[in-house]
């Protein structure tokens, strides 16, 4: 095979005028890379992808042979947008054989994806007679190729544009999953999206580099400039220090000489350094596909937001154009950094196709109070920047060129809120009860030490839920035990006696020991969380003593995740009362529990409960393993409710048997999964005896108001009949919300 450079300088010639037409192209290269075989199939409206140009295969099959998107290697190759390199192609189950294109003779195949800014516009394919799998290099070679490509068939579908004329008239609803809660309505602007074709090939690499190397100077002085005059509204309250942190993770990251390098490699072979900073955007992309752990995806995500700044210096500082007030940004990934500029703007809501809620970004939003939604896919296909849009932070959706009554009712809403919200503030001061006397004690979920005084601003009664391994993934590394105490230690002082309910490390495989971990293609269900830590006992045991250590001779409450034996939660228990026995002084009180995360342990209740302090219900991996669904895909999101019969009956049947009640094992429950902080949830829950939640910070005022007008004496019974009466319903959500509304709970 031709080296990449001799290759891409003849793409160079050949582009020199301009874009080449792909005819020519195709033989360039099928001639350059030796392979008998070279075609281009491009993206249709309705998910078809048809044969526009070979080299090879017969000429007659050009417009006529058609695929659609996941049908046969080609359509399998855009579907998942990930390389095909198959020496016995015919043999693959996906292959699907059109006898018009003359392929029979061509035994291997490669087919890789021309994507650009996250959509697939085609596929490139390479083909040979002799069964052969292609190497690394051609591979390469050939994703070059593809980057070339996917310039021309961008080009070529602006020309034809009329889809998206229609489209952009239509009003639609994209739906997603919450990460902020609250309603913004305004004018669409989008992120970093359809960028300008740029040079893709130079023939200086050592100019492109100082060039690269000129950006990466400009870009990190920016970040600093950024972080350094980061708002005022960050460097106060809690959720401020939080987003620090998260952007001094981010700052290190940018400084980070690994990705960087990458891009230098990609230069020398011949390409500018703003294609250098696409190709390599795109490797991330790819690999960020295919992780499934949403926070090392968040880091990948982190890079790839970086990679645009860095083509933004590249291209020289161009002022943004002016964003109108309150407009919804639209962003297929958004960085921090980035998110913090577009606040600084003035948009007033977010919509993100690429994004967790525990991700740098939604992290960010939230402490800006940015209404904000998540994996509102395929919104960016048909907006336009000037559409008008609504962000629905409360059901998770994204509604795009509403109809005007949709429109006016979010206006009423907002308009309601802003009334209520105004009341709720003297509720800060009040505990979590009922109308009719019933106190439930509402805890807060943390993720970061600087989180704890949240405790204040909501007038929380504790931390029902410290996810420890946050702080660990903000900064990129495990702590050593010095350094964990201290910061275990200001999360208690900053508690100031109230209850802090730590959790033990609950990192997958992947985020951990890189050098260990296995390949896994179930990473929720693998090596992970508690099972790291006794096959790792002492990585577990030296954050129990730094827990021990932190709380230095106050009380101490430690929680494992994701126990699924209880000869699991003995021998975690087992380690931390081995640290408890050497560290000094020792704790006044030491709670363990364990998080009912794992179904399995429901059915060994009795047992469980005879050696545990306290449960506390982790619902949201409850629900996936109880459903066998997916907590992070967003096409799962909403598929199953927390108020159905299976997940009311399983808590109905924990609260009985870990009860106070004759019969019952005297051990307080809580729930601290992000449903507690949904108001119907939050009520079915208390309904059912629960009288302790966690949730993140946004819940506890509304959840307090909610209570405040319950009269739970009535609500019971109602609760237990709709439950008698609604035999085989997927969901109880209705009936229960109807009663809500009737007695005016503000649901
Ligand atoms: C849960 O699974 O409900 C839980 C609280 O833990 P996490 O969301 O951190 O997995
Ligand atoms: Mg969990």
């Amino acid at each position: 095979m031709a080296t990449p450079r001799r290759l891409l300088a003849r793409l160079r010639e050949t582009m020199a005028h301009g874009t080449a037409p792909l005819q020519e192209l195709v033989q360039l290269v099928a001639v350059e890379l030796v392979s008998e075989v070279c075609s281009v199939y491009a993206a249709r409206p309705g998910e078809i992808l048809e044969l526009t140009a070979t080299e090879g295969l017969n000429q007659t099959a050009i417009g006529r042979t058609r695929l659609r998107v996941g049908e046969g290697i080609v359509g399998l190759c855009a579907a998942t947008g990930q390389v095909m390199n198959l020496p016995d192609a015919q043999n693959h189950p996906a292959f699907a054989y059109r006898p018009e294109t003359g392929e029979e003779p061509f035994a291997s195949m490669l087919a890789v994806p021309v994507r650009r800014a996250g959509r697939t516009l085609g596929v490139v394919v390479v083909q040979n007679r002799n069964p052969r799998g292609y190497s690394e290099e051609e591979v390469d070679e050939v994703e070059t190729v593809a980057m070339l490509l996917a310039e021309v068939l961008a080009t070529a579908g602006a020309a034809d544009g009329a889809e998206e004329g229609v489209a952009a008239t239509v009003p639609r609803v994209f739906a997603g999953a919450p990460l902020v809660p609250g309603i913004a309505i305004g004018t669409v602007v989008l992120h970093g999206h359809r960028r300008r074709p740029v040079r893709l090939l130079a023939d200086n690499p050592d100019a492109e580099l100082a060039r690269l190397h000129d950006a990466a100077q400009h870009m990190q002085r920016g970040l600093d400039e950024l972080i350094a005059g980061a708002p005022d509204g960050l460097a106060s309250g809690a959720d401020g220090h939080a987003s620090r942190e998260v952007l001094e993770a981010y700052r290190l990251i940018a400084a980070d000489a690994g990705w960087l390098r990458r891009v230098a490699e990609v230069i020398h072979s011949g390409l500018s350094a703003e294609a250098a900073v696409q190709r390599v955007a795109g490797e991330l992309h790819d690999r960020m596909r295919r992780i499934t752990d949403p926070y090392l995806r968040e880091r990948l995500s982190d890079l790839e937001d970086l990679a645009g700044r860095l083509l933004s210096a590249l291209a020289g500082d161009q002022p943004r154009p002016a964003v109108p007030p309150g407009a919804i940004l639209l962003a297929r990934r958004l960085g921090p950094a980035e998110l913090l500029d577009w606040h600084a703007a003035g948009i007033g809501g977010v919509a993100i196709e690429e994004a967790s809620p525990g991700g740098h970004a939604a992290i960010l939003a939230r402490a800006l109070g940015l209404p904000s939604v998540g994996g509102t896919r395929g919104m960016l296909d048909t907006a336009e920047p000037g559409d008008e849009a609504v962000v629905d932070g409360d059901e998770g959706q994204l509604v795009l060129r509403p109809e005007v009554e949709v429109r006016t009712t979010y206006f009423r809403e907002m308009a309601a809120r802003s009334a209520l919200e105004a009341g709720w503030a003297p509720l800060r001061e009040q505990p979590g009860i009922t109308a009719d006397g019933i106190r439930v004690k509402l805890m807060l979920n943390v993720g970061l030490t600087m989180e704890v005084a949240q405790l204040d601003t909501t007038g929380a009664e504790g931390i029902g839920l410290y996810r420890t391994e946050i702080g660990m993934l903000a900064r990129g590394a495990i702590a050593d035990v010095a350094e964990q105490a201290a910061s275990y230690a200001r999360a208690l002082d900053a508690a100031a006696g109230r209850p802090v309910l730590f959790r033990t490390l609950d990192l997958g495989a992947d985020k951990l020991l890189p050098g260990d971990a296995p390949q896994e293609e179930n990473p929720a269900m693998g090596w992970r969380s508690l099972r790291i830590g006794l096959d790792r006992p002492a990585l577990l045991r030296r954050q129990l003593r730094a827990l021990l250590l932190a709380a230095g001779g106050r009380a101490l409450s430690v929680m494992f995740p994701m126990v699924a034996t209880v000869a699991e939660f003995r021998a975690a228990r087992a380690l931390l009362l081995a640290e408890a026995r050497r560290v000094r002084p020792a704790p006044e009180r030491l709670s363990i529990g364990t998080m009912l995360e794992v179904p399995a342990l429901m059915w060994q209740l009795d047992e469980l409960l005879r050696e545990v302090d306290f449960v506390s219900v982790g619902s949201n991996d409850l629900l996936q393993f109880l459903f066998a669904a997916d907590r992070s895909s967003p096409s799962l999101f909403n598929r199953y409710d927390l108020l159905s019969q299976p997940v009311l009956n399983l808590l109905e049947h924990l609260l009985v048997t870990a009860g106070g009640a004759k019969g019952g094992a005297g051990v307080p429950v809580s729930l601290c999964g992000e449903a507690a902080s949904r108001p119907l949830e939050a009520l079915a829950l208390v309904g059912l005896g629960f009288t302790s939640l966690s949730m993140p910070a946004s819940g506890i005022l509304p959840i307090k108001a909610l209570l405040a007008e319950l009269d739970l004496a009535a609500f019971r019974p109602v609760l237990t009949s709709i439950r008698r009466n609604t035999s085989g319903a997927a969901s109880l959500r209705e009936p229960i919300a109807v009663w809500a509304r009737e007695h005016g709970l503000p649901v």
